[in-house]
């Protein structure tokens, strides 16, 4: 079977939305087996819509569109729809009292607008969408299947999941398992050429490298008859670039680095105060975005100035003009102290050039120093980092928070 999937919607076409629905769409029917071979978007435009159905039509045994549904003039989906496969559109009223019984219990009373909803292909059914008005459409006959379903992603994902998949489960050709790495620490360049010839290599399965913005992933997909034949393709393949990449990688699929963090100080009973100069609670914010944090993490603060460093952390004076804010002494002196305000295991603390202004030749924009206060020891990093004032803040803060997990995990 092969698919297509068409979003209508003049907004994506405008870059006002991105186009969310047919990356999820796109996943589950990989996951199914089922190769999608084209994806495309149209303009809220009746002929337009026309003639990319009838197109798709003419190459593709399933079609999914999505978005269109709606109740007002320009949600021309299903009204196309019928007239591309030459059927009347039906009142079907057990619909209509659906959307009345949902307007109900929201207590808002229902637009005639809304009539238009609940009107069907001939020979189409419904298929139920409890988040909201639309329900999806289905039609299947001569060889072809549609499925129309709604535009907001809170509708159209719970919808896929639990009806459309079930569906399309007859016509899965085995199944398609992804297992995603995160890799922090290294350059994209230095990580594809650690792995160049696995990627080459691999066919099932394959290797695919990206960068994102929390860091570089590999991507490991795997095709197979049955899950645990994909589980133990990807495991094997996984042994082999944990080989390669080692300690860079601090996790898997959906798993974040201050998730990890936070997961190594539970594990080993330890806890963590931060002192942050340059990232000004960047680290304190993403720690604290992992539900249950407070455990590990009692104490952050922001030490922007060089009075707040003398006073609340005791820096000495004489290292911030000795040395400098931006320097290894004084992140030395700020995780030292940190650790001793916070009575923590450990003390984290960074210091660094954000820019775009305020560099000099010994300061560069982008010079970062990380230290880490470890019961008795401490370490210490220098990062030359690049990019806008943004970039290197959010880079300074991932540094930091994995030398966190480095110290911990070699313990
Ligand atoms: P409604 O009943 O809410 O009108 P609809 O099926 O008519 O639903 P649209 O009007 O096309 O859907 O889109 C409604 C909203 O859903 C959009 O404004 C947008 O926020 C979101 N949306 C639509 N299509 C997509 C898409 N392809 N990816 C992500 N979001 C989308």
């Amino acid at each position: 079977m092969n698919a297509e999937i068409l979003s209508v919607g003049t907004e994506l076409l405008l870059g006002d939305i991105v186009n969310t629905n047919t990356q999820y769409i796109a996943k589950g029917l990989a996951e199914l087996g089922i190769n999608v071979y084209r994806q495309s978007v149209v303009g809220d435009n009746r002929n337009r819509l026309k003639k990319s159905m009838e197109e798709s039509l003419e190459r593709a045994d399933l079609l999914i569109i999505t978005g269109g549904l709606g109740p007002t003039k320009d949600d021309l989906t299903r009204e196309v729809a019928a007239e591309v496969l030459n059927k009347k559109l039906i009142l079907d009223e057990s619909i209509l009292q659906g959307i009345q019984g949902f307007f109900d219990q929201i207590k808002v009373p229902m637009e005639k607008s809304n009539h238009k909803q609940a009107y069907l292909p001939e020979g189409a059914s419904a298929i139920e969408n409890p988040q909201g008005t639309s329900p999806g459409i289905l039609i299947e006959g001569e060889g072809k299947i549609v499925m129309m379903l709604p535009g907001p992603p809170r509708e159209l994902q719970p919808m896929f999941d639990n009806h459309v998949k079930p569906y399309l489960s007859k016509y899965a050709q085995g199944i398609v398992k992804s297992k995603v790495l995160n890799i922090f620490g290294m350059g994209e360049s230095t990580m594809e050429a650690l792995v160049e010839d696995l990627i080459e290599e691999q066919h099932n399965p394959s290797i695919a490298p990206y960068c994102m913005d929390q860091g570089l992933i590999l991507r490991i997909t795997a095709r197979a008859g049955k899950e645990s034949t994909a589980d133990e393709l990807i495991r094997s393949l996984e042994e082999k670039v944990k080989a390669r990449l080692g300690e860079y990688i601090y996790g898997s699929d959906n798993e974040s680095l201050e998730e990890v963090v936070v997961k190594f100080l539970k594990n080993k009973g330890y806890t963590l105060s931060v002192a942050e100069s340059c990232t000004g609670g960047l680290i304190a914010a993403s720690i604290t975005n992992v539900s249950g944090a407070s455990e590990v993490f009692p104490l952050s603060i922001v030490t922007y100035s060089d009075a707040s460093k003398i006073n609340l952390l005791e820096v000495p004076k004489d290292t911030l003009t000795g040395q400098g804010a931006v320097s290894k002494e004084t992140a030395i002196a700020m995780a030292k102290g940190i650790q001793k305000v916070g009575g923590t295991t450990m003390g984290l603390s960074i210091t660094g050039i954000a820019g775009p202004g305020g560099g000099t030749d010994k300061t560069p924009v982008g010079l970062v120093h990380i230290a880490l206060a470890f019961k008795d020891q401490v370490f210490h990093e220098e990062k030359n980092l690049l990019g806008d004032r943004n970039r290197i803040r959010l880079f300074a803060a991932k540094h930091g928070l994995n030398l966190v997990r480095k110290a911990v995990r070699e313990q």
